[in-house]
């Protein structure tokens, strides 16, 4: 197949395109963000039902034909820009964000969206499967590891539909997942320090099958011995970071906290 630099892989069933918009239950009066709109087929019947549609677009030849079929319908914006980099704060609040993302820059986007998550009341994202797999995935789980962890800190995440790649053309290899995001009010658990949460996270996960007493030796004399056993904040370190719930690696990451104030 050939290469697909900016993630062209189009929608072309309708019907799946109809269950998306559904699912991302768009109420009269709430304005939308579409990012790659492509060949318009969500772009369309977003028009229809929201009262305005800022759609962003990096390829000119796809801006240009977006604008001839779209430019007349006055509740519709284009841009042509990269979305990566694009200042979501710009366009007031509360507005909801509908994409088939392209999979070259979806997890990049995504976490970009979620930078401006207080302008965003929900998000639908069309990704591949396996980073939706990854988004939900529970501790214990196989896909659980610190992107599972990112997101479900700044969102409540819920899976939504399946799509196979038959529905996309050119066909990519792999199948999609939609997902829907919503941005929560407070982080699901409470940090003192969100980057040391982070950092830990990320150290936790580093090598995955390693127990946390290898992966965390950064904070090494911060654990305890209890019963020949190494511990941090009574959690065994003889555990590995895929068994930790977002609980625990808050509890983590405000003990090691308050011991560093001391
Ligand atoms: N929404 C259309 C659909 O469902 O058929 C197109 C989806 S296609 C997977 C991804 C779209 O994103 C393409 O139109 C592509 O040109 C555009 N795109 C790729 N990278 C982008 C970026 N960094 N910023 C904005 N649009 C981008």
């Amino acid at each position: 197949m050939k290469k697909r630099p900016l993630g062209q892989n189009f929608l072309t069933d309708y019907n799946i395109a109809q269950n998306i918009i559904q699912l991302a239950h768009i109420q009269p009066g709430e304005p939308v963000v579409e990012i790659g709109p492509g060949k318009g087929i969500l772009t369309q019947i977003i028009i229809e039902q929201a009262d305005s549609l800022t759609a962003i677009e990096i390829d000119p030849h796809l801006v240009r034909d977006l604008q001839n079929r779209f430019g007349d319908t006055p509740s519709f914006k284009l841009v042509e820009g990269d979305a990566a980099k694009f200042d979501y704060g710009s366009l007031g609040t509360r507005f909801k964000v509908v994409s088939n993302l392209p999979y070259y820059a979806a997890t990049h986007i995504m976490k970009k969206l979620i930078h401006f998550r207080e302008h965003i009341q929900s998000m639908t994202l069309m990704l591949q499967k396996e980073v939706v797999d990854r988004l939900v995935a529970e501790p214990g789980q196989r896909s659980y590891g610190s992107l599972s962890v990112y997101v479900q800190y700044y969102c409540e995440v819920q899976r939504l539909l399946e799509i196979p790649n038959t529905a996309f053309s050119p066909k990519p290899k792999i199948d999609s997942s939609l997902v829907g995001l919503t941005p929560l009010a407070q982080p699901k658990v409470k940090v003192s320090d969100p980057k040391l949460f982070f950092k830990l996270v990320h150290a936790a996960f580093f090598h995955k099958r390693k127990m946390l007493k290898n992966n965390l030796k950064d904070w090494q004399h911060l654990f305890i011995e209890e019963n020949g056993q190494a511990q941090m904040a009574d959690i065994d370190l003889n555990r590995r970071g895929e068994t930790l719930s977002l609980k625990d690696f808050a509890d983590l990451a405000n003990h090691v906290h308050a011991l560093s104030e001391v």
